[in-house]
């Protein structure tokens, strides 16, 4: 059951305890004042009130009200307790000022949960019901009642509940102030989070969401036997570029780089700038010969294409290794940065890949 669900059932809860104890008060008010022979119509009246009453609990139980503008029902349950006092303001007319109480102690459940126009609403409902009661008793009771003491009293009833409407109406601005602050809290942490993993100048990831990222497929490897590929791509001769066009162009060129090694890897792969102009793309499931195909693609690509404004060539290096089962990701991380330096040293421009095989006869 969900939070809010259970916030609206003890509220309904609480609510439903007043209901109870008015309706014993009710009830006792009749023993002392009503007239027998009204008996059957009050106990139809509580009976039929009390089965809507459940009716509309299994309703908001149920979880069907969730997706309602007003999920806990609030205008409903009210409207369906006031008709109740209604009809008992009918049956006990000498107790109504004891009745009348009924009333008010619905109001408060309608000002922390309804719109402003929904419990205006409610309490025009509730003047209206009122009145036409009260209309029907003074046909009835012609002469016995005091018409201006009635009327004094129907007055206070009104203004009572014109200032619920009013604190109503202020309850409901500040909770939609509240609302707005908490909109514009949680853009700002998905802004946040957005930032802290994500490089500046390129847009990719950072080394900070690939180490994270380096964490999770070391577990899946571990735990589900999910192979995965590491490697670094580092630009060739990069200060050249820097020191021949200027630090503008050769953010440019990263810039560009980044996009280009965004669109080169699939939905489940990683690329992020490992820092400066080296980069790293974490393949996933792929084996080491398949990834060196794919990384040959990409370096390829690079040579073929021209970056930034001054349509520079570029080459790059790229030292590439699979993960090895239970090894920390400073082990793997090393050996693909290994491999680019021999990749470097090799004459560049090229893809450097080694085999578990062969580290393991390294290390041995
Ligand atoms: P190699 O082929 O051996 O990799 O040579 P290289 O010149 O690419 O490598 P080196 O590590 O000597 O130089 C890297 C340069 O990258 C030095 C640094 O000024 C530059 N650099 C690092 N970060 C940035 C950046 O954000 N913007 C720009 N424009 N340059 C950067
Ligand atoms: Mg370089
Ligand atoms: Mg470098």
């Amino acid at each position: 059951m969900r939070q809010q669900q259970r916030d609206i059932l003890r509220r309904h809860g609480l609510a439903s305890s007043g209901a109870l104890l008015f309706t014993l008060l009710f009830m006792a008010g009749f023993q002392l004042q009503g007239d027998p022979a009204d008996a059957a119509v009050l106990y139809s009246a509580i009976a039929v009130y009390w089965v809507g009453q459940a009716l509309l609990l299994y309703w908001v139980g149920s979880g069907r009200s969730l997706n309602y503008q007003d999920p806990g029902l609030t205008a409903f349950f009210m409207v369906w307790a006031i008709s109740f006092v209604s009809i008992i303001l009918y049956l006990c007319s000498e107790h109504r000022n004891v009745v009348m109480l009924g009333y008010l102690a619905v109001m408060p459940y309608g000002v922390f949960r309804l719109t402003w126009r929904g419990f205006l609403g409610v309490a025009l409902f509730t003047m209206a019901s009122y009145t036409l009661v009260m209309l029907v008793l003074h046909h009835q009771n012609a002469g016995q009642w005091q018409a201006s003491q009635e009327a004094l009293l129907g007055a206070a009833f009104f203004i009572s509940l014109l200032a619920y409407s009013f604190l109503g109406r202020e309850v409901a601005l500040l909770r939609e102030a509240y609302r707005q602050k908490n909109r514009e809290l949680r853009r700002a942490m998905v802004r946040i989070e957005e930032l802290a993993i994500t490089d500046e100048l390129t847009g990719l990831y950072n080394r900070r969401y690939l180490l994270r990222t380096l964490e999770k497929q070391r577990a899946l490897a571990n735990r589900e036997g999910l192979p995965f590929v590491l490697a670094f791509v580092d630009i060739d001769h990069f200060k050249q570029i820097n020191d021949q066009h200027g630090h503008r162009i050769g953010d440019q060129v990263l810039v560009e780089l980044a996009q280009l090694l965004r669109l080169s890897v699939r939905e489940v792969d990683l690329a992020a700038r490992y820092g400066g102009e080296e980069f790293v793309l974490l393949l996933s499931g792929l084996t080491l010969a398949t990834a060196e195909n794919a990384l040959n693609r990409i370096r390829i690509a690079v040579m073929e294409e021209n970056f930034s404004e001054s349509s520079l060539p570029l080459t790059v290096s790229i030292g590439v290794t699979q993960y090895h089962a239970g090894e920390e990701g400073d082990e793997l991380l090393n050996r693909a940065d290994r491999l680019l330096y021999e990749a470097k040293r090799a004459g560049r421009n090229r893809v450097r890949t080694e085999t578990l095989e062969q580290t393991s006869a390294q290390s041995s």
